[in-house]
């Protein structure tokens, strides 16, 4: 049996053409069905439906074989025991600072004044800051991000920014780009010794279809 977790959502949507790409078909809508394991056309092949935070934690423990997440999970979580094989190209996002439209960014990082930071991003926070000389204060938040400055629990947000619509819905702007955000394919790397064959299958059907 092979066992791939994946995050409901957008990394669900953009990975069905790389698993039918694969010959795999998931049988059951996530959105629509409350099971947690989906089954495939594949009798070998079955689909874990898991919190995105919680995939790496998943493949490294053995639940999943694979998995499917972003690199800000991964630089949150951390890889160990982690096989990376590839950069799935999907999910793009890219993960920046934003503050009010009203703040004074530049003179705030300027002045050396403690910057009050909201994020579910710390470890990627703190080292973006550090890098730059910045003190800051992060306050670790699990999602809405968008609402903490404006009611003042922080200055400014770190979160994932794709069209910018939400930022622009809630009067915020992007002051810096941290980096650029996609998904990858992650393996158990026992697994990838028990189960060779049909994992390295899998492997090289996705990195077929993404053009690799
Ligand atoms: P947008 O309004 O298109 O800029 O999207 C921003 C919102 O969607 C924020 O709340 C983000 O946390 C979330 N978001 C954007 N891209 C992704 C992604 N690739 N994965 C997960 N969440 C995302």
């Amino acid at each position: 049996m092979i066992t791939l977790a994946l995050s409901k959502g957008r990394i669900f949507e953009e990975t069905l053409p790389l698993l039918h790409a694969a010959g795999i078909e998931v049988l059951e809508d996530p959105e629509k069905s409350r099971k947690l394991i989906l089954t495939t056309n594949q009798p070998d092949v079955r689909v874990l439906v898991v919190r995105a935070t919680d995939v790496p934690t998943y493949v490294q423990y053995g639940g999943a074989d694979l998995g499917i997440t972003g690199k800000d999970t991964l630089l949150e979580h951390g890889s160990e025991g982690l096989y990376l094989p590839l950069d799935l190209q999907i999910a793009k996002c890219r993960i920046s600072v934003a503050v009010r439209a009203d703040f004074d960014y530049a003179s705030a990082v300027k002045q050396g004044s403690r910057l009050r930071v909201a994020t579910k991003y710390v470890a990627i926070s703190r080292e973006f800051f550090a890098s730059k000389g910045v003190h800051v204060d992060l306050i670790k938040l699990y999602g809405s991000m968008e609402l903490a400055p404006l009611v003042g629990l922080s200055d400014a947000i770190v979160d994932l920014v794709s069209t910018g619509n939400t930022l622009k819905a809630n009067h915020l702007v992007e002051v810096e780009h941290i980096m650029d955000i996609s998904s990858r394919l992650v393996v158990n790397q026992a697994a990838l010794k028990l189960k060779q064959a049909p994992i390295r299958r899998i492997i090289d059907a996705f990195a077929a279809a993404i053009g690799h």
